[in-house]
C-alpha cells in the first residue's frame, strides 16, 4: 500500500572534486529510478561536454535573465562562474511522483534547504583533503590557480557537513552509490508510513 504522491527531492552536495559527478553517473548506470536535473552554467564546456546533456551552457546575461525571471530553484557563483538548477523541471518531475537528484555545491544546498525543507540532503565527503587534492589535480582540466581556489573553497565547505541529513564518504564509487540507494529506500519507507 502506498500513499506517496510526490517524488523525493534528493540533494547531493559536497566539495568540488569529491566525485559527485562520477557518483551520479554511476547511480544513473545502476538503473535506479532517479531523475537527474541538468544545471545551467556560464562556465565554458570542457572537452566532451555536450549542451543539454552535461549542462545547459549560457552567457552571463542569459543566466542573469533566468535569475530575474525566477526560473532557478537555486543558484550560486562558484569560482567565477554561475551555476543553477532550473525550477520547472524539478517541480514537474516531483509532481509526476518521480524522485529527482540534484548535484550542486554548498551555497546552493542552503537555498534548496530553505525552499524545500522536506528534501533529503546528502553530503558527499572525501576520505581526506590529500585525496581531494589528488582528485582535483588528476582531472587535468584546471590551471594551478583554479585548483588552489577549488581547494580553498573545499576546505570551508567540509566544515558545513553538520547541516546535512546524511554524510556519505566517497571512498569507492560503488560503495558510495549503495549507501545513497539505501538512504533513498529508507526515506521512501519512512514516508509511506505517514
Ligand atoms: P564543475 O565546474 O566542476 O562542473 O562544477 C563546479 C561545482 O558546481 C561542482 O561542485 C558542482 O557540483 C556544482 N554545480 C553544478 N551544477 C550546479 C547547480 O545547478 N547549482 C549549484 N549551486 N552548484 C552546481
Amino acid at each position: 500500500m502506498t500513499f506517496k504522491e510526490k517524488g523525493l527531492l534528493i540533494v547531493l552536495s559536497g566539495p568540488s572534486g569529491v566525485g559527485k559527478g562520477t557518483v551520479c553517473k554511476a547511480l544513473r548506470q545502476s538503473g535506479t529510478n532517479l531523475q537527474y536535473s541538468i544545471s545551467v552554467t556560464t562556465r565554458a564546456p570542457r572537452e566532451g561536454e555536450i549542451d543539454g546533456i552535461h549542462y545547459y551552457f549560457k552567457s552571463r546575461d542569459e543566466f542573469q535573465h533566468m535569475i530575474r525571471e525566477k526560473k532557478l530553484l537555486e543558484w550560486a557563483e562558484y569560482v567565477g562562474n554561475y551555476y543553477g538548477t532550473p525550477i520547472d523541471y524539478v517541480r514537474q518531475t516531483l509532481d509526476e511522483g518521480k524522485d529527482v537528484i540534484l548535484e550542486i555545491e554548498v551555497q546552493g544546498f542552503f537555498q534548496v534547504k530553505e525552499r524545500f525543507p522536506e528534501g533529503i540532503f546528502i553530503f558527499l565527503a572525501p576520505p581526506s583533503l590529500q585525496e581531494l587534492k589528488k582528485r582535483i589535480t588528476g582531472r587535468g582540466t584546471e590551471t594551478a590557480e583554479l585548483i588552489q581556489n577549488r581547494l580553498t573553497v573545499a576546505k570551508s565547505e567540509i566544515d558545513l557537513m553538520k547541516h546535512y541529513d546524511y554524510v556519505v564518504e566517497n571512498d569507492e564509487v560503488h560503495a558510495a552509490c549503495e549507501r545513497i540507494e539505501s538512504i533513498v529506500t529508507a526515506e521512501h519507507c519512512k514516508r509511506e508510513r505517514i
